[in-house]
């Protein structure tokens, strides 16, 4: 993280000086952590919101990176990970997180959006999306008004942040990260978390990410697994790569882990279903598939007889497959990286059922030299239909169907 060395941050040099801090008030001493409760709503009257905000202040002098669950109240991966990463096993004496071993400042927020988390719910209580109202307003609806709240006490000071999500209600997505890479030292920080598929994305306006890229601030967003579920496998790799963006920025000891290759993708389409139906998917999120492959079949209980097979247009991964089996004419069925001539690359690591073996997935993920790791750039192709090619990675729109690849689906009739 050249921005972020200490050359260009004297205040981060193991001499300068250190002190206690305070967060909402409240004193946190070098080298100790302590759960502070931020309210959302800032008030004297009614509900304040109050959330735990989890600061692990080193003994040392260091940067500000703040980790983040549950903006949308029911994408339960960040929640579990950041759980996992303030449990004693991490930071106990002599564990990674060890407040007295730290050089820096953690923040951990396992729950950004309670309310939303208590009511199973995306949203804030008054149906709005907080990751499109930042850096929000203190004079404007609850939602913006939260918004700036915690812009305004946790977010704008920090100097890296890392948000955890999953896929909206209906889908899966595998192990991923989105990232400007036009934001250089957004770009090291996605190197430094040590995954696998690095999706290019312009941050949508109103986003965490947008605003905090607006204001120099790294901030890449993980995505992993589908709300309302838990996926192990995506904890896992939001656990370890929290810790590898630790340990690149050298607030923890230890060498980062780093994945066997990095497809840095600027380019995907969506496969749509083009008939209704009930949809039967063949395929997990993290498939590799080849040109013809079948995704998934949709067959309408109404029409007996009559099926659509939709399949892969090309050689690809699916990074985000269709859980809700109830499908209409246009619904997405699966979110499709074209791997063009690297599908050969991506099969050498897929495992026995064909789905892509991710570094920090394994149990004792390995390490290697950044020179050691394949990185390879994905173009989207303009072959077939130019309309996908507006649609990339309008990402956090999936659920507005606003990004309108065309999936190519083959008819069959087996009444014949
Ligand atoms: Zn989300």
């Amino acid at each position: 993280m050249a921005a972020h060395e200490p050359e260009d941050h004297p205040e981060w040099d193991r001499s300068a000086e250190w002190d206690d801090i305070r967060f909402m008030r409240k004193r946190i001493q070098t080298g100790t952590m302590r759960t502070v409760h931020m309210p959302l709503l800032p008030v004297s009257m009614g509900d304040t919101w109050p959330i735990p905000v989890t600061v692990l202040h080193g003994a040392r002098p260091g940067p500000t990176i703040n980790i983040l669950g549950a903006i949308h109240g029911d994408e339960l991966t960040g929640p579990s990970a950041c759980t996992h990463l303030l449990s004693t096993r991490f930071t106990e004496p002599g564990a990674p997180l060890d407040p007295k071993r730290l050089a820096g400042t953690v923040r951990i927020v396992p729950v950004v959006n309670l309310p939303g988390f208590r009511e199973k719910s995306r949203y804030l209580p008054d149906g709005r999306d907080l990751n499109r109202a930042f850096p929000g307003s203190p004079l404007s609806n609850t939602t913006r008004r939260v918004a700036h709240q915690l812009w305004t006490n946790l977010l704008e000071d920090t100097d890296a942040i890392i948000d955890f999500h999953t896929a909206a209600k209906g889908r899966s997505n595998m192990p991923q990260l989105r990232v400007d890479l036009a934001h250089p030292a957004s770009y090291l920080l996605a190197k430094a978390f040590g995954a696998e598929i690095v999706l290019d994305s312009k941050p949508p306006s109103g986003s965490l990410r947008r605003i905090a890229n607006d204001e120099g601030i790294p901030c890449i967003t993980f995505e992993g697994g589908a709300a309302d579920t838990l996926d192990n496998r995506s904890v896992m790799v939001a656990v370890n790569g929290a810790l590898n963006a630790l340990r690149s920025l050298k607030m923890v000891p230890g060498r980062p882990t780093r994945p066997a290759f990095r497809l840095l993708a600027s380019g995907s389409r969506w496969l749509r279903a083009s008939e209704g139906g009930l949809l039967d998917v063949f395929v997990r999120e993290g498939a590799v598939m080849k040109e013809g492959d079948v995704v998934a079949t949709i067959a309408d209980p109404a029409a007996p007889g009559l099926s659509v097979d939709i399949v892969a247009p090309e050689d690809g991964l699916m990074i985000s497959i269709a859980t809700n089996p109830f499908v209409t004419a246009g619904m997405p069925v699966g979110h499709f990286l074209p791997l063009a001539k690297h599908v050969d690359l991506v099969l050498r690591h897929v495992d026995e059922d064909g789905s892509l073996r991710l570094n920090a997935a394994q149990g004792d993920p390995l390490w290697r030299e950044e020179q050691d790791v394949e990185e390879v750039t994905v173009e989207h192709s303009s072959s077939e239909d130019a309309e996908w090619v507006d649609a990339i990675f309008d990402l956090e729109q999936e659920e507005k169907d606003e990004a309108d690849g065309v999936g190519r689906a083959k008819r069959e009739d087996q009444a014949a």
